[in-house]
């Protein structure tokens, strides 16, 4: 599970990653060594946005909240890939189109 706190002494907000039998030992900040208070939000409710749980089969993970996730996959060094960006291909096949055209090939849609 992954717990989110707050230091109290320098603002520091931090998650920290640790067994739900482990859920209320105390946890020091990394920065200056004071208790941290443990944060917390209501359930699917972050600031004023609600993000909705997100199962995600590929991590075999329920994730409450983006930063959450993010968290997650830059812990375990995960990269996501597949939903990249349509426009960056249009781009790529456009130049390749241009860069074929200015060769001497014209027959190419
Ligand atoms: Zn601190």
């Amino acid at each position: 599970m992954i717990y989110p706190y707050h230091c109290d002494e320098c603002g520091l907000e931090q998650d920290i990653v640790k067994p739900v039998s482990e859920c209320s030992n105390p946890e020091k900040c990394k920065d200056c060594d004071s208790l941290l208070r443990r944060v917390y939000t209501a359930p699917l409710l972050y600031g004023t946005s609600v993000y909705e749980a997100n199962h995600n089969p590929a991590l075999g993970q329920t994730f409450t909240s983006k930063r959450q996730e993010q968290y997650y996959k830059d812990k375990h060094n995960l990269i996501e890939v597949g939903n990249e960006s349509t426009k960056v291909m249009k781009r790529d096949i456009e130049s390749e189109r241009r860069k074929r055209l200015d060769s001497g090939y014209d027959d190419i849609v």
